[in-house]
């Protein structure tokens, strides 16, 4: 076993209870030597009593957990005390002055990485659980966290593993060329990996509306309602409204929810020519938001459609319905009555995110790259599978291997995985 860490694994602040972890050799031992309970301690249970950190003490409670059915796989304790700077510091550094180590940034959860009680991307999955701004993400998270990438990815290694198998049996007896059904079999097992693969691959684009949002862009003409839209959308007065038209000079910019994935709304200064220099400016940045627009709502009037960029979905809103009701439009709203508000959200949740990425998880950059490298590899296995001997391709098929092995940690290198823990807490 390892040597004794400790940290705080609450938040530092005034709260009702925190928590002082400690994993490794001597973690109950060293708990035993300031907590009151003079009998033995069943693993898992929690036991009430007094916390002793030498300069004061504390009413709270002790529970132990036996390597190795612990978070860190570790003999690990967990002093529950009152909430607070002061008392939970105190705890620690009592620990400290017993013979523990300060933990170091994620070191509990690089533990449980080492000793195998998770994988790379189910740690980096609990990471995005942590640091969570929207349920989505929450979500997309515990999928990962609950190791649906490391499987996906196992589950295709060992397919090219057969494929591998297949190779090396020609391999080892040459003058018998390798048939024509067998050539087959690992083409079609390759493809189906491939196909597996870009299917992954293809979720990226919603992992990344899940983590920093979905953009969308408020258009139209001045005092077409954008800015009440903005307003009602949200619930409260973001925006100034006002029927001077060219008053939304700025963006005025406010994140909406919609089951759980955020949407980041971008009220876009009417697109007109004005000599107003101020003006120009919301002009020009009114169409860099459009730009980066993942789906833009249009708040349509007489004049013809603008020029939106190819490919980026648009919602045709009928605004002002209390006053007209417009024809030929997605959903007619009003920001007076609420009218259409609820269908325009659904719309945005469809057009913008979509339903059938709702169990999107494939969020992070790197599992994304890993994803990548065996994509192409499989592609070039594919490509030389009909004509080339097999140690060519087998090359390739190696290479999506090891590329889906840094998934799950098994091919991933000493450096990248500093990297994810360094970007855990103290006490994770
Ligand atoms: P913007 O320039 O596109 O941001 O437009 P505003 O939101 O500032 O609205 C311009 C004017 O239209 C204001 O006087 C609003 O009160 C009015 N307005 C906006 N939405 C509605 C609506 O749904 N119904 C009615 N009756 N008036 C609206």
């Amino acid at each position: 076993m390892n040597d004794l860490i400790s940290a705080i694994a609450t938040a530092s602040g005034a709260a009702g209870i925190a928590v002082v972890r400690m994993s490794g050799e001597g973690a109950l031992e060293t708990a035993k030597k300031m907590f009151s309970r003079r009998g033995e301690f069943q693993p898992n249970v929690m036991y009430p009593g007094v916390i002793d950190a030498g300069a004061f003490r504390d009413y709270g409670m002790c529970v132990y957990f036996r390597a190795p059915r612990s978070f860190t796989g570790e003999d690990v304790v967990e002093l529950h005390c009152h909430g607070g700077t002061e008392i939970a510091r105190g705890v620690l550094r009592r620990t400290l002055q017993l013979g523990a180590r300060m933990a170091e940034r994620g070191e509990f959860t690089r533990r449980a990485y080492l000793n195998g009680k998770l994988s790379l991307s189910a740690a980096e999955g609990l990471g995005e659980m942590i640091s969570a701004s929207s349920e989505a993400q929450v979500r997309a998270g515990y999928l990962l966290y609950s190791e649906k990438l490391t499987r996906l990815g196992t589950q295709l290694q060992a397919q090219l593993t057969e494929c591998l198998a297949q190779v090396d049996a020609d391999l080892d007896y040459p003058e018998e060329d390798l048939d024509a059904d067998a050539r087959e079999a690992i083409e079609t097992r390759l493809s189906h990996v491939g196909q597996r693969l870009s299917a992954l691959l293809a979720q990226y684009s919603a992992g990344r509306k899940i983590k920093s949002g979905v953009r969308v862009a408020l258009v139209g003409a001045p005092n077409a309602g954008k800015s009440s839209l903005l307003n009602a959308l949200l619930g409260y007065d973001r925006a100034i409204v006002s029927d001077v038209p060219g008053t939304t000079r700025d963006l005025n910019e406010g994140v909406l929810e919609i089951c759980g994935v955020n949407f980041l709304l971008t009220d876009t200064a009417g697109l007109r020519e004005s000599a107003d220099k101020v003006e120009q400016e919301g002009v020009r940045r009114a169409k860099d938001a459009i730009r980066g627009a993942d789906v833009i709502v249009w708040l349509r009037d007489e004049a013809p459609a603008p020029d939106f960029p190819a490919g980026t979905p648009v919602i045709t809103v009928g605004a002002k319905s209390d006053l007209a009701r417009r024809g030929g439009c997605d959903v007619l709203v009003s920001s007076v009555t609420g009218e259409g508000l609820d269908d325009l959200r659904a719309l945005l949740y469809e057009r913008g995110f979509g339903r059938e990425n709702d169990d999107a998880f494939l969020l992070s950059e790197r599992h994304y790259r890993a994803l990548l490298a065996a994509s192409d590899a499989v592609k070039e296995a594919l490509r030389a599978v009909k004509t080339e001997p097999g140690e060519l391709y087998a090359e390739d098929v190696r290479r999506a291997w090891e590329a889906l092995g840094a998934i799950s940690g098994e091919t991933a290198n000493e450096s990248i995985i500093d990297e994810i823990f360094s970007r855990f807490c103290v006490g994770k």
